[in-house]
Parts: structure tokens; C-alpha cells; sequence
């Protein structure tokens, strides 16, 4: 027999006495050492002792006066086979009762099982697993510890009374050894334990540098190819390959990932597109049959940016779910925002707690030096085209889902349609866009389809509000039920351009147009007060709807502005000319408003040639004629 007992120095004088553990078998047993028992059963010819869940032994004497429930230190005789089982024999030790003797617990000496290699082959058999709990759910019935080793992940049941916490010592984090029996439990492979035990120090750290390194080659993602050619995405794609594995390592580290994104099309497609790939994944390393939803959560921020309302009501859940269910606390994605100076507040308010964070935007960042913008100082992965030359054009929409391809490439056929939406929604013109239009239109998608998916998402979101939608969103995009998404479509596109017409019927006889010397003609309109209030569109939509139908009537390749505006507040929109032969940049016009009208508190920002833009209302007509100057005098 192979123990450890006989290499044992006592250093004292006082006899050594074995425990087995539950979970030791036959030969676990030594003959001629002492092992601590309990009397089950007496009988005339002698009482039985049980050493451990399955081992006991009979020790033959006559008229026996121990009790049933005693404690006996007793000596294993001999091991014989009788009809074809083991039968130990014991005798009385010289300790026998009392405890002036010293204990050495006996671990069963079975071979660990790596993870990866308990397979529906070995159910029924009895092994011993090593690794990490990485979280613990009381259930109705058993307590489940969800381990984690180098290999893979499983998840062990263990049962006392129905709704007991089992081994309320252990903790997420400990490093632990299971003994116990695989079974299958709903078609997954379950470890009933009989025994859990946290390891040695050395053990230990030798155990938990083994699950990082293969939890970091784990979530390294693949080479994938992306769906359009572009010299802009392959600059990107370190970033954007570290901003998956990140994402990869969250869910396989058991943190929860909080997603929030711009409300608009283009973000919403973002979020979803990030959603569709993290699901799979979550489901996959979970039994739980929430993980889902308790791992994960996707959120519309209102502002166009993510504002100190979104972080302080994001930051507040997740500390209580690290207070009261020792969850750890989330990796927080951004998308179609994040990367503009308005995020500083709120990314720096997250990163005091120690909030990993990534943003994915498109969104002007302001000056890029040595390919880091001011909010890289907040963030841990930053993904925006301007960082590498690239602009707006390339939304949001895309970078997520190309993202979502290099996260779990399985999604890849299912959401590749979705760029071009993006792109509708949010008006871009690029190569990149061209390269997507043509995947959607062999989907069935062509521009005009797309353009009522964008409007549709935009129309349904707006009345969303702060509701993620996931279900109708999952239509809309079409990424469940076509037929569904048709019926809703025309539905929602029905609705929308009633109320659009509406606003424009209230609008458009209001509009006043100037034309400037430098060829540029800007349309004004006081949107507060030609437009009706709280409904869709909104001001800002609104404004957009009269730009593109005034651009409809000139063309798109002419130098057309609007500036809508109401006591406190302006919207701009233009056509990409004013941008690229004028070098308009609205976010640079703020910057100097900022700076000759300082009491003024002038704010906003978004694209180049689309925005908004907050102020004081008493200061509205200085800067709005600073602004229409600063439009005069732009140079072709
Ligand atoms: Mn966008």
C-alpha cells in the first residue's frame, strides 16, 4: 500500500493516530497503524467501527460493552477478501479512548483529474478535481461551486439538507481540492462532492499561476479577417484585438460586463452586435441559466456621451452586487461614446473604483498626439479611427461588429449585415461603407431597407427611453423572425412618417435660408418654437429631417448648412462638402466659443458637420451670431 503514513517523524513521545477523510477507500488503509473511528453497530460477537463514508471494520470480541456513537481509536489487523469483498479486521489500540494522542489526516490518494478530462465516460466513477471557485450558488436544493483549473470549467453540487449552504468556509477566489463522483446533471457533467477541501499554500499558488496563463492564452482571440477591406480597421486592429481579449477574459474570469451605447441606430447596433457574440460565450462557460442576464447588461446612455447620471447609477449597482453577492465588479464597454472629452467626468469617476473600461467610438476625440487622445488617460482600451487618421465615417456600428466577429467568430454570418444600418442611420460615406452595403445588399438589405431599419430603430428607441429593448431590437436588425421584422417595419415606418410630417409641416414654412459670399447657404429655424414638443422627432431629429429634405431640393454635393436652435440649445447639421473643402469643424467652433464667450458655458460637440451645441439662454444671440460668423468666413 502507498501511504504517506510510515515516512512520519513524531517529534513527541505521544502515539500517532490516523483520520481518515470521508471520501478514503480500503486502500487508503494501512495494516498496523491506528486509525480514530465511530461504533455503528454492536453485536454479541464484537462492534463495527466506520473510519471514513465507506470504510469500516469489525472488531471481534465477546459481549462487547461499547456504545453505539462512541468514539475508538482502534488497529487494523488484517485485510482479507471474503465473498468477494474486502473485510477489515481490527483489534483494540493501546490509545483506544481518551485523546492523548497525537491525529495525522489521511486525503484519499486518488490521481487528479484535470477538468478538460472528465467526459460522460467516467460518470459514476469517483475522482479528485483541483481548482478555483469561481462563484458559489445556493440553490433550493444543493449548494453549487462553479471550479475553474487550467483546462475548463465544471461545476459541483453539494448536498446536505435541501437549501443549506454547504461549507460556508469556502469563498470565490479559494483554491480547493473536490472529491466526488461525476454525473451528469441536465446534459452537463456535475461533480457530486463528497468532500472539498481548500489546498496548501504551495499548492495553491502553483494551481492559480497555471488557470492564469492558460485563462490569458484562452482569451486571446483568433486572427480573424474582417468583413471589408481597410487600411483604417488594420490600424485598429491591435487595439481592437485587445479590447476582445478583454472582453474574452471578463466572461471566462466570471466578471460581469456592462455595456452602454448611443441611442441611436448606430449604437444600438454596437451594443447588439457585442451582445450577439458575448451571449454564446456566457452561456457556454455557465451552468447558470441566467448568466445571461446576470452577466451581462446593455444600457442606452440619453446624452451622447456617458454622462455622470449613466456612471453614478452604474457604479452604485455594482458595488451592491459586490457588497451583498461577492460578485466582482464589471468591465465596462462603451460604444458610439466614450471617447470624447465630456466623457472625462464620468470615466474618471468609474476609474477611481477601479472600473476596467473600454471604449469603441467614432466620435471626434479632439487633438490626437502619438495616437492617444486626452481620454486615454481614463481608459484602458480605446478604439477610435481618429487615432490612427481615420474620422466619423466609419461608425461606431462597424467597429463594433467587427469587434464582435474577433470575439466570438461564430457570429460572424449572422450579424454581418448589420454595418450597413449603421452606416445609413449615422449618414457615412466612406470605402469601408461601400464594402458593407454590398454585403447587406446580398442579404436582401438594399438602401432603401436599410434606411427604414435605421429609422425604425430610432423611431422604437426614442420611446424606449432608457429600456435596452433587447427582444424588439433583435427584430428590427433581423436577427430573429424575418417575417416579424417586416410586419414591424411597416408598422413603425407608417408612424414615423406620419409624425415626421407633422413636424415638417410645422417646420419648413419657417425656415429662413441665407446665402453667404463664400457659397455656403445656412437655413435657420427656431425648432423650439416651429416644431411640436415632446413627440418624435425630437429637436434634434427633427432638424435632420429639414436639412436633408432642403439638401434633397440643392443636391448633396452643395455647401449646405442648418442651425436649428431653442432658447438653450442649437443643432447642426451640414453636408460633407463644408467639412472637406471648407474644413468646418463644429467641435472646433465650440472650442472657440468657449473661448471669447466663456460666460456663455457653451457645450456639445458630435461629428464634424453634425451636432448639438448647449448654452446659456441669455447669452443665445451672441453665440449663435459668433457661431453664423465663424460660418461667413469659412474658405473653400
Ligand atoms: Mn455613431
Amino acid at each position: 500500500m502507498k501511504n504517506k503514513q510510515n515516512t512520519y517523524q513524531p517529534n513527541n513521545k505521544k502515539p500517532i493516530v490516523y483520520v481518515l477523510s470521508p471520501s478514503c477507500q480500503i486502500e487508503d488503509l494501512e495494516i498496523g497503524s491506528d486509525y480514530e473511528g465511530v461504533i455503528t453497530r454492536v453485536e454479541k460477537y464484537g462492534f463495527f467501527v466506520s473510519l471514513s463514508k465507506s470504510v469500516y471494520g469489525l472488531l471481534r470480541t465477546r459481549n462487547p460493552k461499547e456504545k453505539v456513537g462512541d468514539k475508538i481509536v482502534v488497529k487494523v489487523a488484517e485485510i482479507k477478501p471474503h465473498k468477494g469483498k474486502m473485510d477489515v479486521d481490527l483489534t483494540y489500540s493501546k490509545t483506544r479512548y481518551g485523546n492523548n494522542y497525537e491525529t495525522i489526516k489521511v486525503k484519499r490518494n486518488i490521481k487528479r483529474t484535470k477538468i478538460a478530462d472528465l467526459s460522460s465516460d467516467n460518470i459514476g466513477r469517483n475522482v479528485a478535481i483541483q481548482g478555483e471557485i469561481i462563484q458559489i450558488q445556493q440553490t433550493s436544493g444543493p449548494t453549487i461551486f462553479t471550479v475553474r483549473d487550467e483546462t475548463d470549467v465544471t461545476w459541483v453540487a453539494a448536498f446536505n439538507e435541501p437549501g443549506v449552504r454547504m461549507y460556508p468556509e469556502l469563498e470565490v477566489d479559494d483554491v480547493v481540492e473536490i472529491l466526488g463522483e461525476v454525473s451528469l446533471h441536465s446534459g452537463k457533467i456535475q461533480i457530486e462532492s463528497e468532500l472539498i477541501e481548500e489546498l496548501e499554500d504551495d499548492e495553491k499558488d502553483n494551481l492559480k499561476n497555471l488557470i492564469a496563463d492558460a485563462i490569458d492564452k484562452k482569451a486571446q482571440p483568433e486572427h480573424v479577417e474582417f468583413l471589408v477591406e481597410s487600411e483604417i480597421l488594420e490600424k485598429l486592429r491591435p487595439k481592437m484585438e485587445l479590447a476582445a481579449k478583454t472582453i474574452r477574459k471578463a466572461i471566462l474570469d466570471g466578471r460581469s460586463i456592462l455595456v452602454r451605447h448611443h441611442w441611436d441606430a448606430d449604437g444600438i447596433c454596437a451594443g447588439l452586435a457585442v451582445e450577439h457574440a458575448v451571449l454564446p460565450l456566457l452561456r457556454e462557460e455557465s451552468n447558470d441559466a441566467d448568466a445571461e442576464w446576470h452577466f451581462f447588461k446593455r444600457s442606452p446612455s440619453k446624452a451622447p456621451f456617458y454622462e455622470l447620471e449613466d456612471v453614478v447609477k452604474d457604479l452604485s449597482f455594482a458595488l451592491e452586487d459586490q457588497e451583498r453577492h461577492g460578485q466582482k465588479l464589471p468591465l465596462l464597454v462603451l460604444l458610439d461614446n466614450g471617447s470624447t472629452e465630456e466623457d472625462v467626468a464620468a470615466l474618471s469617476h468609474s476609474k477611481v473604483f477601479g472600473i476596467e473600461s473600454i471604449v469603441v467610438d467614432h466620435h471626434y476625440p479632439g487633438e490626437v498626439e502619438n495616437g492617444r487622445a486626452l481620454i486615454d488617460n481614463y481608459v484602458d482600451v480605446h478604439v477610435n479611427p481618429y487615432l490612427v487618421d481615420g474620422d466619423s465615417q466609419l461608425t461606431a456600428g462597424a467597429l463594433a461588429v467587427e469587434l464582435a466577429i474577433m470575439i466570438n467568430p461564430d457570429v460572424r454570418e449572422k450579424i454581418k449585415h448589420m454595418p450597413a444600418i449603421a452606416a445609413i442611420g449615422d449618414h457615412a460615406e466612406c470605402s469601408e461603407v461601400d464594402q458593407y452595403l454590398e454585403i447587406a445588399s446580398k442579404e436582401g438589405y438594399d438602401r432603401d431597407e436599410l434606411d427604414r431599419v435605421a429609422t425604425c430603430v430610432d423611431f422604437e428607441s426614442y420611446f424606449l427611453r432608457f429600456m435596452n429593448g433587447r427582444g424588439i431590437m433583435n427584430v428590427l436588425f433581423g436577427l430573429e423572425d424575418n417575417k416579424k421584422q417586416a410586419d414591424l417595419l411597416d408598422v413603425l415606418m407608417n408612424e414615423s412618417d406620419k409624425r415626421v410630417e407633422t413636424q415638417l409641416k410645422a417646420a419648413m414654412p419657417n425656415v429662413e435660408t441665407f446665402y453667404f459670399d463664400n457659397g455656403i447657404q445656412l437655413n435657420r429655424l427656431d425648432v423650439e418654437k416651429y416644431a411640436h414638443k415632446f413627440t418624435y422627432p425630437a429637436p434634434g431629429k427633427t432638424t435632420g429631417y429639414v436639412h436633408d429634405k432642403l439638401v434633397q431640393e440643392k443636391g448633396e454635393d452643395q455647401p449646405i448648412m442648418t442651425l436649428a436652435n431653442g432658447p438653450d440649445f442649437a443643432v447642426i447639421r451640414a453636408t460633407e462638402v463644408i467639412k472637406n473643402d471648407f474644413e468646418f469643424n463644429l467641435n472646433n467652433v465650440i472650442t472657440k466659443i468657449q473661448e471669447e464667450i466663456p460666460q456663455a458655458g457653451a457645450d456639445g460637440g458630435g461629428h464634424e458637420v453634425a451636432g448639438s451645441l448647449k448654452f446659456v439662454e441669455g447669452l443665445q444671440k451672441e453665440v449663435l451670431t459668433m457661431f453664423i460668423e465663424e460660418v461667413k468666413n469659412l474658405k473653400r
